[in-house]
């Protein structure tokens, strides 16, 4: 009996499972927080410490943007080089390149450890980006690996019986590729050994180059869910091949929702047309210190993005700000 009841159970589960994973689109929840570079309107982007904020702010996603050091660690920091984030510079001033910048596939793991890291800043100021966020040179934050990320995420997964995802991006293959590297690969092995394979598993791969996100799913043969972010110059035609090989799209908010005409907001039917092809749409980024003036308010942003676009997902620095309002807007 007990068996049969088991049985039953699992058979339920994968019933269900199967069912979220043929249409991304359907699944149950459709609108997700994804927080940009952890709760980085708070603690400085990408620090172990602005990921576990992100957390405990009920996010659904966390962001890595991935770059590799020397010794070919994914390292999670935003840009390819390192001094409007730490404290570089001042560390090892003689090892700038020739452009003047600092770069991270230049260090390996145990000297990127040893430096600093900061809110972001202008090196050539050094004023901060944004000044009423987390200040400057303050307390002690180190940089960090894909894998020790990951550690951190499935440890709190397992402390908290939560089961949060994880986001991460392939940053600059090209310029990785030129220097005799690899990262996708790379990254994705990291990824298989800490158990994300599959489409069901909870983690999205996003990268900007498309000839790598595709790459990604025929070369690599990634059955990862994969999200094709978009730059400036893309055209809506294009979403029927995106289709063939990713499950979403990653665009700038401004390229759906392009202002406001006799106070009505004027969007695109970019969403409505990657929808037709079964993808989701995740734009980014969400910030409640800098958006366009014609909003009247931050919660304005999230319920046009959200309702009147019908985005499926958001990039924000202020992941508590976009958990709170989806939890209102249900009621
Ligand atoms: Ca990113």
């Amino acid at each position: 009996m007990k068996q049969t009841a088991l049985f039953i159970i699992l058979s339920i589960l994968v019933s269900c499972s199967t069912k979220n994973n043929n249409n991304l689109l359907t699944s149950k929840k459709t609108k997700i927080v994804i927080a940009h570079r952890g709760a980085s309107a708070y603690l400085p982007e990408h620090t172990l410490e602005a990921k576990a904020m992100a957390y405990a702010m009920g996010v659904d996603y966390l962001e890595q943007d991935l770059v590799l050091s020397k010794d070919n660690i994914p390292i999670v920091i935003h840009d390819i080089h390192l001094e409007t984030v730490t404290d570089v510079a001042e560390i090892f001033p003689e090892r700038a390149r020739d452009d003047g910048k600092f770069y991270v596939i230049d260090f390996t793991f145990e000297e990127l450890k040893s430096l600093s890291v900061f809110e972001r800043f202008n090196p050539k100021t050094k004023k901060a980006v944004f000044s009423n966020r987390f200040p400057l040179k303050k307390s002690s934050f180190k940089l960090h690996s894909l894998s020790e990320e990951i550690e951190m995420i499935q440890g709190l997964n397992k402390s908290t019986g939560k089961d949060i995802g994880i986001y991460p991006e392939i940053k600059e293959p090209a310029f990785h590729r030129k220097e005799g590297k690899d990262l996708s690969k790379i990254a994705l092995s990291v990824l298989s050994n800490y158990g994300y394979q599959k489409r069901t598993d909870n983690c999205f791969v996003q990268c900007f180059d498309i000839e790598e996100t595709k790459r990604i799913r025929f070369e690599l043969k990634s059955d990862l869910k994969l999200i094709q972010l978009l730059g400036g110059d893309y055209s809506e035609d294009k979403f029927y091949e995106i289709a063939k090989y990713a499950d979403g799209i990653g665009p700038w908010f401004g390229t759906i929702i392009k202002g406001k005409t006799n106070g009505e907001f004027v969007i695109t039917d970019l969403v409505k047309n990657a929808h037709k092809q079964g993808l989701l749409v995740h734009p980014f980024t969400y910030r409640a210190d800098d958006y366009p003036e014609y909003y009247e308010s931050f919660n304005e942003l999230l319920e046009v993005g959200f309702f009147t676009a019908d985005f499926d997902g958001v990039f924000t620095d202020f992941p508590d700000k976009a958990v709170e309002f989806l939890k209102n807007r249900k009621q």
